[in-house]
């Protein structure tokens, strides 16, 4: 980088940084305050977003640049992507046409990719122009999912622990979540996995009634890697088929899968298809998770409601990133089925991992959660209660002190899982940490270096 780049960087870097102190600052201010001066009280968030606060994202981002810890937070790899796609891109952006607006709802060779992908997998032809939206990310489709369907008064179920998002676009759309958490089947055992978290049946069917009008799964699971069986989507498709529900099935991790599980896709089941609203994102399919590329399939009827939202509130995503997609998907779709295909490569690349971390974690004297899929480990830290003093932390959640304490003090960070939890069911949450394992081998190493200094009392307890 040149040196002017270098400064305008960290230029950037700290008008950056005071931009969100402030905005966090006066958010925080504005929320706690009963003394609101007249042009507060009238430019305050219309009502409909009242109560949002900033996201567990957003203070951990800042918590990153503040203390510098090992980042084991936010969920992106800390090496690059395969050569073919940035190949793909640095193609595209060379080509001097390529460059202006595209289709509306989707860049036409990247949606004749999605399709002849997702025909062979789902098993039945989907149509490129009218089952499939692309995105900017996974988020804006499930924020059109949701709010193309939500109306006011409308009963939402949500699974916890739970992408965090889902939650406030429910809300805002005026629907009621109604949550229902994943339990421990037993707590004996020193490694539990993530297939050891289950729904209590009889719980989920009460949840359903009348004013039901959707369930959000989201199947590998995050932060819990909980990858959904045959039988657990079965029971989750009749309760929709019996109660005319539809479901939102966020597959964002669906290429991410350890073996011996398998991704079953609920649209796949008798009858889904009608009432099923896949999602899928670019950013985990071929780890470039800064593209922001997302997309939505599912029957054109449906579809109809998700390209209104879309087409009023964003109307076409980024022409070059859509078509270096596509080349790379026109790659993978030569290569399918084999074991250098991406889609299998990735999960060999992340198990050998994802073990590691297990081992480290198990060995500081954490109880981690094996996962089955996805690239984050849960973890439960209380075993380790006695070495931490979480006094100086003001947050009222015990993740929440903890992470924070861990990255100021101990050099490592991870993210609350309480975040993931509606406000009854925190405490479910609250004896864990989420770490993320797409990371290089030696990044995982410093990690464990760390966590076992600290247990051998080696680290440096001062504020940084
Ligand atoms: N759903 C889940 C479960 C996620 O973990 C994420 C985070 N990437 C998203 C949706 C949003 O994905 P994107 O970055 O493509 O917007
Ligand atoms: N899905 C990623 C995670 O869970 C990224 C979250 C985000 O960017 N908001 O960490």
């Amino acid at each position: 980088m040149s040196v002017l780049g270098k400064i305008s960087g960290n230029l950037a870097f700290t008008y950056f940084k005071s931009v969100i102190n402030r905005s966090l600052n006066v958010q925080l201010a504005l929320f706690s305050s009963t003394n609101m001066s007249e042009i507060e009280k009238k430019f305050q968030l219309p009502k409909a977003y009242r109560g949002s606060k900033p996201s567990v994202w957003v203070e951990y981002i800042q918590l990153a640049a503040d203390y510098k810890p090992l980042n084991l937070g936010q969920g992106f790899p800390d090496y690059p992507p395969p050569q073919y796609v940035t190949d793909a891109l640095v193609e595209v952006a060379s080509n001097r046409n390529g460059h202006q607006y595209t289709r509306g709802f989707g860049h036409p060779r990247l949606v004749q990719a999605l399709s002849k992908l997702y025909s062979k997998i789902i098993g039945r032809e989907i149509n490129p122009l009218t089952e499939i939206l692309t995105t900017l990310g996974a988020y804006e489709a499930l924020y059109a999912a949701i709010t193309g369907h939500v109306d006011v008064g409308d009963e939402v179920i949500i699974i916890e622990p739970f992408f965090d998002c889902y939650e406030p676009m429910v809300r805002y759309a005026g629907g009621i979540p109604k949550f229902i958490a994943l339990k421990p089947k037993s707590t004996e055992g020193d490694v539990l996995s993530s297939k050891d978290f289950v729904l209590d049946r009889s719980e989920l069917e009460g949840l359903f009634n009348s004013k039901t009008k959707l369930i959000i799964v989201n199947n590998p699971n995050n932060p819990l890697g909980k990858v959904f069986s045959l039988e657990e989507l079965t029971f989750i498709a009749d309760l929709c088929k019996k109660h005319n529900v539809l479901c939102i099935s966020d597959e964002v991790y669906e290429w991410l899968v350890y073996k011996p599980h398998k991704h079953i896709r609920i649209a796949t089941l008798p009858d889904m298809w009608e009432r099923t609203i896949t999602i899928g994102s670019a950013g985990k399919t071929f780890s470039v998770t800064g593209w922001k590329l997302g997309w939505a399939y599912c029957p054109a009827n449906l579809m109809f409601n998700l390209q209104m939202i879309h087409q009023n509130s964003v109307y076409t995503g980024c022409t070059p990133i859509q078509e270096a997609a596509a080349i790379a998907f026109e790659k993978e779709l030569t290569r399918l089925g084999s074991e250098d295909c991406y889609f299998n490569a990735i999960s060999k690349e992340l198990e050998p991992k994802r073990d590691f971390m297990a081992k480290f974690l198990q060995e500081t004297g954490f109880k981690p959660i094996v996962p089955e899929g996805g690239y984050f480990m849960m973890a439960d830290w209380t075993p380790l209660e006695s070495q931490v003093n979480l006094e100086s932390e003001q947050d009222k959640y015990k993740d929440y002190k903890f992470t924070k304490w861990m990255a100021k003090k101990v050099g490592l960070q991870g993210i609350p899982p309480s975040a993931f939890y509606g406000d009854d069911h925190k405490h479910l949450g609250e004896n864990f940490v989420r770490y993320c394992f797409i990371k290089r081998d030696e990044c995982l190493e410093d990690a464990a270096k760390i966590l076992h200094n600290w247990k051998a009392g080696k680290t440096a307890q001062t504020s940084k």
